[in-house]
């Protein structure tokens, strides 16, 4: 627990998950020990946000704690006969705008309290972006690439079957995230239909197109982060022309914001994956860039380019900084090297609280999280439309509709940020917080003091 403002705060899932707790080894839970913890951090700047709208501290109260938190055990057998049972998550953090939405991580560092937080970005970001969803978030604490393909789809079907009662097209709908892929999500949907005895595409989202996936979604995160990025060039009033960026993870986010980037003739110089890292002065060509990290699995070691090492990329003099791999990335230590005017957060959380008041005081211009990746949500969502119509629409029209909404969602933080004079991470907060807020007293949860009205 910490004290914030006189009052006490529970600062991770222990505090609030008791029913979790209970009979569990913390070592079991494996409750966040991260340098930063990322649910900490989301419940102050929520608090702040409800304190700046002027809203009700019951807004607060209902947000600060997810719905329902749910862990699972996943025995896989593997390969050479033994049995390995791993841990997994689902976080529903609130449902007040519409089913919970939000992707699967697999990935060895997954915490209780870091699927919490990003749960809670998901009900932000559907906000923000006027969706009908609300946050959810998924994780297995696993290394996938220790494990056989036969072994990994044991998993993601596994996650599936302990999760089906409380997942589903109107209840729960998943998607990829990091370590996560169309392919999994083909298992994991296959998995739910022989569960229900019937097809339901709208389950999940990210899917093979042949199963009902949609055009452009492998492309809707990164394209969405160059839309944001383009937005925000012009509001600085820089002209486009020759800038530079650099891009740390090469990912889906990563590989696509690159390529976008690359489309829009800006230069991109310099960008590392989990293996290493690549620097060329004159830029990189990024298709064949994207060729061969498909080819070796990491961008390390292409032709042509100098290597870079991890901290080095935070050095590179670059005029946008692209961090797109995990959180807590640009801290005490490392933002004070960042010479970009802006910082376009494509992953979640990459920023800690001291590295964001570092770049604040430096003048970067920071597009947030929360609205910052909004574009793979998006497609997601128009994806489930697809599903439930049985109509397929032409990549171009996802691409169309997708661009609409990012700009419309970028005017309206933006205005925030202008008008009550506060950065652009605190103005989607209160974007976003605005909107649920309008949704709770709508459902008639918490009695609206003077007529509170959403920003639209
Ligand atoms: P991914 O698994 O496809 O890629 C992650 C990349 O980060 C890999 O290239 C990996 O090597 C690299 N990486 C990991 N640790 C690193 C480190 N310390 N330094 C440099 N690179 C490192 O995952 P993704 O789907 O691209 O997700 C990346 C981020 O974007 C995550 O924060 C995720 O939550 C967020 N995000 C993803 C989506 C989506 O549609 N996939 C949508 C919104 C947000």
């Amino acid at each position: 627990m910490t004290e914030m403002d006189g009052e006490i705060v529970p600062t991770s899932l222990h505090d609030v998950a008791q029913p979790l707790e209970a009979g569990r080894p913390k070592a079991e839970m494996n409750v966040s020990d991260k340098e930063e913890n990322p649910y900490v951090v989301v419940k102050r700047l929520l608090k702040q946000a409800v304190e700046a709208l002027g809203l009700p501290m019951g807004v607060y109260e209902i947000l600060k704690k997810p719905r329902r938190f749910m862990a699972v055990s996943i025995p896989v057998r593997m390969d050479d006969g033994t049995v390995k049972n791993f841990t997994g998550f689902r976080s529903q953090h609130s449902d007040i705008l519409g089913p919970t939405k939000g992707g699967v991580r697999f990935h060895p560092d997954v915490d209780a309290d870091e699927v919490v937080a990003l749960s809670i970005w998901m009900s932000l970001k559907s906000a923000i972006l006027g969706l009908p969803y609300g946050g959810g978030k998924g994780g297995v604490i696993v290394n996938p690439h220790d494990l056989s393909e036969r072994e990994l789809e044991e998993l993601s079907r596994g996650y599936i079957r302990e999760l089906e009662a409380i997942i589903g097209p109107e209840k729960d709908i998943p998607a990829p995230d990091v370590n996560t892929n169309p392919q999994i999500m083909g298992w994991m949907l296959d998995e739910f239909d022989r569960l229900r005895g019937q097809n339901m595409p709208g389950f999940i989202t990210g899917k093979p197109l042949i199963l009902g996936g949609s055009l452009g979604r492998l492309e809707a995160t990164g394209r969405g982060v160059v839309i944001h990025i383009m937005e925000a060039i012009r509001r600085l009033g820089l002209n486009s022309d020759g800038l530079t960026a650099a891009v740390q993870g090469f990912g889906n986010v990563g590989s696509m914001t690159a390529r976008f980037l690359h489309e829009q003739k800006i230069k991109v110089i310099a960008v590392n994956d989990a293996m290493g890292g690549v620097y060329c002065e004159e830029g990189l060509d990024i298709p064949a860039l994207l060729a061969y990290s498909r080819e070796k699995g990491t961008v390390a070691g292409f032709p042509g380019a100098l290597p870079l090492f991890s901290k080095e990329l935070f050095q590179v003099e670059a005029d946008i900084f692209v961090p797109a791999a995990m959180e807590n990335q640009i801290t005490e230590e490392t933002a004070p090297m960042i010479r970009a005017k802006i910082v376009a957060e494509a992953a979640n959380g990459p920023t800690t609280t001291e590295g964001d008041r570092i770049l604040h005081d430096k003048g970067v211009f920071v597009i947030p999280d929360i609205l910052c990746n909004a574009g793979g949500v998006t497609v997601s969502y128009f994806e489930w439309v697809q599903n439930a119509m049985h109509y397929y629409w032409p990549e171009e029209e996802v691409n169309e509709k997708l661009a609409a909404k990012l700009r419309q969602a970028f005017e309206t933080v933006y205005r925030m940020h202008l008008e009550h004079r506060v950065d652009m991470r605190m103005a989607a907060y209160m974007v976003g917080v605005s909107r649920l807020a309008e949704a709770l007293f709508a459902r008639g949860w918490i009695k609206a003091g003077k007529q509170q009205r959403a920003i639209h």
